[in-house]
């Protein structure tokens, strides 16, 4: 009967929202990324603010419930993941160790379609799915939210629980647009509070003459954002490599860390931790790296024996532990690879050459070039006190 059904409905609900608290349990914080419409590059800034945050150090997992059009798996090149668990269980699939990605899309027989569960069951269904995701434990949950300010972003906004803080994507050119405030209205209503604006597509630059040309205008994400006293997380600017990274699925891999739109994909993750109102699970530990021979400080970087790898946390400069690591072979671009997968973040060497130099900026490593003697240990404080002299680059290879 009718009642039955509904009783059924009922019960099914809590179990559900046992499991939904269950699954959500193990997560530090989430991280809803949220657009007044959809093409502004929600997803984008989503994916790239996961990578950021797991460059960190941070264990993270990324949600993708955009259900118009997921597209997470595409911009990991993760199409064809045949998504594991049974109809109890769902595991998210694996972007960087500390990096774990579920998708709505996962589930669709061909990832290309939206997902078109309807009316008053697509609510249920957003809980079954949310709660059948196994993440573990996680520093933060970013999640890919449905576009707009309609039921499905509304669902997705109760049901990950708290606690909570929204990132709002806009484009320069919507200042004048009803949207965007549609959105912060919307995040006051669900009392999600917002951490900031990111202002995508903001400016371009071209490649010929340098000259920036603000193609959909600058300034309105900003303007927006100082109007409403809300963070601002900066401009991105438009960028030829964002779009070919995520149409070819490698917005998770290294890129040149000096190009103004991965400063400003850094820029923008390092303002949502600092503007996080809780700040514990932010990470304070950071590896150093140095090149030896003999125990001595390596003055032909790629005549080095071993690394002293230093564990430092960045608030005190206390060194937490220290190890010593054999490297792999010394053929260009192995030893930047491999010590960013160390987590190694700066190098602190005596000679090395240009071309090293320049594949560890690269791989997201700073350089410190030149030093001419110490312990790792002075070597270390000195970096983070800011007084290491780097002399004269002795490496002439
Ligand atoms: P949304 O999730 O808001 O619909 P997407 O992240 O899917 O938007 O982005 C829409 C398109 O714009 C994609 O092709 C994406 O690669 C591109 N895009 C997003 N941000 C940028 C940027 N800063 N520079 C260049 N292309 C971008």
């Amino acid at each position: 009967s009718q009642d039955e059904i509904k009783k059924t409905d009922g019960l099914d609900s809590q179990l559900e929202e046992m499991l939904l608290q269950e699954s959500m349990s193990g997560i530090g914080m989430k991280l809803l990324v949220l657009s007044g419409k959809g093409g502004v590059g929600k997803s984008t800034v989503a994916a790239k603010l996961a990578v950021g945050l797991a460059g960190e150090g941070l264990k993270i997992g990324l949600l993708d419930i955009d259900l118009h059009g997921p597209s997470q798996p595409r911009l990991f090149g993760l199409e064809e993941h045949v998504l594991q668990g049974d109809e109890n269980q769902l595991y998210p699939a694996r972007v960087l160790p500390n990096l774990s990605l579920m998708s709505i899309g996962f589930l669709l027989p061909d990832q290309k379609d939206a997902v078109i569960w309807r009316g008053p069951r697509k609510h249920s269904m957003i809980r079954q799915f949310l709660s059948q995701v196994k993440w573990g434990k996680l520093d933060y949950l970013i999640v890919d939210s449905p576009p707009g300010t309609g039921d499905e972003p509304l669902s997705v906004a109760q049901m990950v629980g708290r606690p909570a803080g929204a990132v709002v994507v806009t484009t320069p050119q919507m200042l004048a647009v009803a949207d965007v405030r549609r959105c912060l209205t919307f995040c006051r209503s669900v009392e999600l509070p917002i951490l900031g604006v990111v202002e995508n597509m903001s400016g371009w630059t071209c490649p010929d003459c340098g000259r920036e040309v603000a193609v959909f205008k600058q300034g309105g994400g900003e303007h927006l954002a100082r109007e409403n006293q809300l963070n601002f997380f900066g401009r991105i600017p438009l960028d030829l490599n964002i779009m070919l990274g995520g149409d070819q699925g490698r917005l998770h891999l290294s890129e040149d860390q000096t190009t103004r739109v991965a400063q400003s994909f850094q820029k923008m993750t390092r303002a949502v931790l600092d503007g996080f109102p809780n700040k514990k699970t932010r990470r304070s530990s950071m590896k150093i790296a140095v090149p030896l021979v003999q125990g001595e400080l390596s003055q032909h970087f790629g005549h080095c024996d071993e690394f002293a790898i230093s564990e430092v946390e960045q608030e005190t400069g206390r060194i937490m532990n220290q190890s010593r690591l054999k490297p792999p072979g010394h053929e260009p671009g192995v030893l930047p690879r491999w010590l960013q997968e160390q987590g190694v973040k700066v190098i602190i060497s005596g000679g090395m050459g240009q071309r090293a130099q320049e594949l560890f900026t690269q791989a997201g490593i700073e350089t410190v070039v030149g030093v001419s003697s110490g312990s790792t240990e002075e070597l270390v404080t000195a970096y983070l006190q800011k007084t290491l002299q780097p002399g004269k680059n002795l490496c002439d290879h």
